[in-house]
């Protein structure tokens, strides 16, 4: 035998598990809302022209040659500007310590090491529900976590409460991992009041806020709006991080870009802690691709093309608003007499239905429907054609 045969089978990850499943079901009627990426109202996955765009203008570039550690400078900043409005005194005063990063995971990953380092004890909280990697991220970068009550089953909507006695009851100076926008996986995110509330009990008690910012533009079709949570944290004066996605905005998936940046106390501290994080990325990369970010950056860099982008990123966000209320709207025509009103609440790319693992169950095996066992739909796999089966299979399984 060799060192091979002790390995055993790693556990499948659960969306790759339904995509699976999703795939051998034959029926020509099967809907798949289980995977997390954009479609437009024909189920096909979607290139922005702003994309296409930029990539006939970077092509036919000899430029092929490695990238600094932390990315393309240019890139960078306008990735900051965009997190937290162009001429924010943070960039002004040089406080931002950023580089380009492997998307919104490899941000995670690489502020987790960070914090494993620089951050000694602390623990980083999670909510509860969170996106499933945020757990395999902090655990393998060797940090404790721990949850925060978030959402309520009772109104589908915000546990504010346990949230607030939460913050108060952590230990001081605790990372708090927040989503900026859109929260995965149940859509619910706090009103600019609730994140006011937040803001200043994290002072109070000196936690660090993280924020996990994948959707930007997505949730509301503003990018501006969609970062309000991380300006109010700002105005507050809290030090905190913010890890960026192109993946969504941009429909850049597969070309993994993004950026990390930490808000520090000065630039002395920007500049030290932006040589620790390439000193974490280099052996663990060497350094981000290339294309992804010489895309982004010319649409960002061209004033034309970026309102281009803003008007298409505008348009995918409207189109997941409409069939909430489309889905809504069918739940009621297909004669469920239950309250669906946290669909239309809800916000971002996941509705969080409350629907059971059993029906979930019963949706694949009888209707030919496939989303995660938690009752998360993915929107972007809701169009016109299918919205109206859709809601009667979810009527018949929650009679
Ligand atoms: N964070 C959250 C909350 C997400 O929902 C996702 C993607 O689904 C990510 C991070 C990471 O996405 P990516 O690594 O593709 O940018």
């Amino acid at each position: 035998a060799t060192w091979f045969s002790q390995v055993e089978q790693a556990p499948k990850d659960p969306i790759l598990g339904i995509t699976e499943k999703f795939l051998a079901d034959t029926d020509p009627s099967k809907i798949n809302l289980g995977v997390g990426a954009y479609r437009d109202d024909n189920g096909q996955p979607v290139v922005l022209d702003s994309v296409r765009e930029a990539e006939r203008r970077v092509a036919g570039s000899h430029f092929m040659e490695y990238l600094p550690i932390g990315g393309l400078r240019d890139f960078i900043q306008e990735s900051v500007k965009l997190a937290y409005g162009d001429s924010h005194p943070v960039l002004k005063e040089g406080q931002v310590a950023a580089v380009q990063s492997l998307s919104g995971t490899g941000s995670c990953r690489l502020f987790a090491d960070f914090q494993k380092r620089f951050m000694p004890g602390s623990k980083v909280y999670i909510s509860e529900p969170t996106w499933a990697n945020h757990f395999n991220i902090w655990r393998d970068a060797g940090v404790a976590f721990e949850k925060y009550r978030y959402y309520k089953p009772e109104t589908r909507g915000l546990d504010f409460e346990g949230l607030m006695e939460d913050i108060k009851n952590a230990p001081s100076g605790s990372v708090f991992l927040l989503h900026a926008c859109a929260h995965n996986p149940t859509g619910v995110d706090p009103s600019p009041e609730q994140w006011r509330a937040i803001s200043r009990a994290m002072a109070e008690r000196g936690h660090f806020p993280l924020f996990d910012m994948a959707y930007q533009g997505f949730a509301s079709g503003d990018c501006d709006r969609d970062a309000q949570s991380i300006r109010i944290f700002l105005a507050d004066g809290h030090r905190l991080a913010v890890s960026q996605s192109y993946a969504k905005n941009m429909g850049l998936y597969g070309q993994r870009v993004g950026c990390l940046s930490v808000v520090c106390d000065n630039q002395r501290d920007a500049s030290a802690v932006e040589s620790q994080l390439k000193a974490i990325a280099r052996p663990m990369y060497s350094n981000p691709p290339l294309h992804g970010a010489l895309l982004v950056t010319k649409i960002l860099q061209d004033a034309e093309l970026k309102q281009m982008w803003f008007k298409e990123v505008k348009g995918m966000a409207d189109r997941i608003i409409s069939m909430r209320s489309l889905l809504r709207q069918q739940l009621e025509t297909a004669g469920s007499p239950l309250s669906w009103r946290h669909i239309t609440d809800q916000i971002g790319m996941f509705a969080y239905t409350g629907m059971t693992g059993d029906m979930v169950d019963t949706l694949a095996a009888k209707h030919h429907i496939y989303m995660t066992r938690n009752g998360r739909i993915s929107l972007a796999g809701v169009n016109t054609k299918n919205v109206a089966r859709l809601a009667e299979a979810m009527h018949a399984v929650t009679k």
